[in-house]
């Protein structure tokens, strides 16, 4: 048995080309979930047949592995060792809490470090949206979710699909979205055959602001407030247990911290629940003219409010179509003064 704890643990697991897990890959897990254990494995990998591209396999050949499900494990000193037997992981590793090593130390989870997100992100900056998907939903699995709730999220819901692994798609769900939008889930559903699962705000939260404040209280104190409850709080409390979301930057972040995106960074928005999560940001290179050429090209659902001159959807009352000219603060919060360059934007969920 090693002595040392690891620091963390990489599950590999393969996908059949039928896209099913292998089953002893899945019983593996059961078994790590039934005993308690399972939120000790950090990341999930997926070794594709016929894929030898993927991540998965790529990790076999580093560490000469042609079976799966294995285990590498990473130490503080670098070294990794690999296990092919769960039930050997269990004896040597599993039995006990996991050390913790650094002050730093993420909790059961939650995403990986803040060095692995860099590294992710110099290494998928060049990649295409749709690679950048794929390698997001083969690293971190299932606890990876696409989160939806404009145009360009189907976009990526498309790529979700089209790269073969199993996700989860989440639509905000604010109450103020326009009807086009509802429907627009709507047929995103029935179109990929998906189920797509509403967040919600929490009732108090709203009742408490209604009651206060009314409807329309962004009007007077601004959108930050409203925001909060009706969008990143609940989405925040939805990606509890999650370690990664994929989503888009162009709402909201775009207008208030131009420059700022990242395909790959830690989250860090003002809903502690959302604090240490991945978040993949697939289509932070593309405009608009790549973005709606893909659109077409894929024929892809899309919300028709855009053929009526809204460049962003998002709630009713706080977006509206705008020309060609004008910039894209006139379609969205118009009624507020742009704010200062210090003041920071609310990561988790400010696209709309
Ligand atoms: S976009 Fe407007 S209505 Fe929607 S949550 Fe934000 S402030 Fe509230």
């Amino acid at each position: 048995m090693t002595a040392a704890a690891p620091v963390s643990i990489t599950m590999v697991k393969k996908r059949l080309a039928n896209g099913e897990p292998c089953e002893k890959c899945a019983q593996t897990e059961d078994m790590l979930r039934r005993r308690g254990v399972w939120e000790q494995i950090d990341e999930v990998v997926w070794a594709i047949e016929g894929d030898d591209a993927s991540s998965g396999v790529e990790l076999g050949r580093v560490h000469g592995v042609e079976v799966a499900p294995f285990f590498v494990l990473r130490f503080e000193d670098g070294s990794e060792e690999v296990y092919t037997s769960g039930m050997r992981l269990l004896r040597d590793h599993l039995s006990q809490p996991r050390a913790d090593t650094s002050a730093s130390a993420k909790p059961a989870g939650k995403a990986p470090d803040a060095g692995l997100v860099s590294n992710l992100a110099s290494q998928w900056q060049t990649l295409e949206p749709g690679e950048i998907v794929r390698l997001a939903l083969e690293r971190f699995g299932e606890r990876c979710a696409v989160v939806l709730t404009g145009a360009e999220d189907v976009v990526l819901v498309d790529m979700a699909v089209k790269s073969g692994a199993p996700f989860r798609v989440l639509f905000v769900d604010t109450g103020r979205h326009h009807a086009e939008t509802y429907a627009l889930i709507d047929d995103v559903t029935r179109h990929y055959g998906i189920e797509i699962k509403s967040v919600l705000p929490a009732s108090d939260e709203l009742r408490k602001l209604l009651e206060e404040k009314g409807q329309n209280s962004f009007l007077r104190d601004g959108h930050r407030e409203c925001c909060a409850i009706r969008r990143s709080r609940p989405l925040a409390r939805a990606l509890d247990g999650f370690d990664a979301w994929i989503g888009h930057q162009r709402v909201g972040r775009e207008l208030e911290s131009p420059g700022s995106e990242a395909v790959v960074e830690v989250e860090t928005g003002q809903a502690p629940e959302s604090r240490g999560l991945v978040r993949v940001n697939p289509l932070v290179g593309w405009d608009n003219n790549a973005l709606w050429s893909y659109v077409r090209k894929h024929g892809v659902p899309h919300n028709e409010l855009h053929d009526r001159g809204f460049r962003f959807i998002g709630c009713e009352p706080c977006t509206r179509p705008i020309r060609p000219d004008q910039s894209d603060r006139e379609g969205l919060w118009w009624w507020e003064t742009p704010p200062a360059s210090d003041e920071s934007s609310e990561p988790l969920g400010e696209g709309i």
